[in-house]
């Protein structure tokens, strides 16, 4: 294994598992048996066929999907899909796309969605400075809604839910951008969920959308072919050509969440032990650390805090990569620190943070 590698906390793209990484070098020049790298060959090929659906079949035994729900591997990104959504889900113009806001993605997707017709704010976190989750009771839909959609995890304000919102029969539809695959999903409670890859499943350039096979019907026959679902799902992922390399890389992570962490189960444990440590280092210093989310809203996969002044925030990042502790700064939105902590960072690299921050603290406080 290479011996210069930092610890990466990036939000992403963000860090791979090493023996993916090493698979793909591996891989480069040739597929075993197939002679040319995935970069280079049709995805019309049966070798690229069997990527495909292996990574297909990946996904569907870790998030136990129902087989009424379809997979698909689209481009565009997770911004694409704050249009689509709308796009698809309430073109009949008369259902309203209903938005819980817990932080800047939330309101990212609101604002696409505006552009395609009326919207309603079920729950907004404005007021909070979005550093927590709706109570249930606070949840306001609007009659007739289209579909309610939330963000499970805000990638900026590092704040999660834990659960899915009650929405009474309402299509539940969930960016998962930044935290799927980070645990297991009861699938069958949503309508939809869609993750851009380049956090926990693999690199830019792909984004997986799960989908419940009755929504494709709502999409209108006028829409530009790529911006509908039905486009996609009937023709495998392959309306137009897929991002073949992304798709294989996926399919490696998704390989090494199976084989090697055993699961959904397995990586849930992982991820809490993992947050813990950071969370546990801010409790303990209280009024050094500054935690931005909320006990109960925390979330597993951005930790985000704020130290006494610019100055110690500096410092705190200058000797953070003296151990090789990277890209630690938070988002220019809130600032602060942010650590992303996805799947493939390793737990070491969390234990020296940990380290870090106590005795960053000790030292200065
Ligand atoms: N939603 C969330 C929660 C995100 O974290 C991000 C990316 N940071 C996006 C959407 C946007 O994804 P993309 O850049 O792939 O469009």
């Amino acid at each position: 294994m290479m011996t210069d590698r930092v610890f990466n906390f990036s939000a992403g793209p963000a860090v791979l598992p090493v023996s993916v990484l090493e698979q793909a070098q591996r891989d480069l020049l040739g597929l075993p048996g197939v002679g040319i790298s995935v970069l280079e060959m049709s995805h019309r090929s049966a070798p690229f066929e069997a990527i495909i659906e292996s990574a297909e079949a990946n996904l569907r035994r870790l998030l136990n999907i129902p087989s009424n729900y379809r997979v698909l591997f689209l481009q565009g990104g997770s911004r694409l899909q704050f249009s689509m959504i709308p796009m698809n889900l309430a073109a009949d113009g008369q259902r309203t796309p209903n938005y819980i806001l817990t932080g800047s993605w939330g309101k990212n997707a609101l604002q696409e969605a505006v552009k395609q017709g009326d919207v309603h704010v079920a729950w907004d976190g404005k007021s909070h400075n979005y550093n927590c989750l709706p109570d249930a009771e606070d949840i306001d839909y609007s009659d007739n809604a289209a579909y309610v959609h939330f963000t499970s995890n805000e990638t900026i304000q590092g704040v999660q839910f834990n659960s899915e919102p009650e929405t009474n029969g309402i299509p539940l539809v969930c960016d998962a951008s930044s935290d799927f695959l980070c645990r297991p999903l009861p699938v069958e409670r949503y309508g939809m969920i869609y993750a851009c890859a380049q956090k926990n499943a693999g690199p830019a350039g792909v984004t997986v959308v799960i989908i419940r096979e009755d929504l494709l019907a709502r999409g209108p026959d006028n829409l530009p072919g790529y911006l509908n679902y039905r486009s996609h799902n009937d023709n495998q992922s392959m309306w137009n050509t897929p991002p073949t390399f992304a798709i294989y890389i996926l399919d490696l992570v998704t390989r090494w969440l199976l084989d090697d962490i055993g699961g959904l189960d397995h990586m849930l444990e992982i991820n809490r032990r993992k947050s813990q440590m950071l969370y546990q280092v801010i409790d303990d210093c209280e009024g050094f650390y500054d935690g931005h989310a909320d006990r109960e809203s925390r979330s597993l996969m951005n930790v985000t805090f704020r130290l006494p002044s610019d100055e110690l925030q500096k410092a705190f990042l200058e000797q953070a990569a003296e151990r090789k502790l990277c890209e630690l700064k938070g988002h220019r939105s809130v600032g602060g620190i942010r650590a992303s902590i996805y799947n493939a960072m390793p737990v070491e690299g969390v234990e020296s943070l940990a380290e870090h921050m106590r005795q960053f603290s000790t030292a200065n406080r």
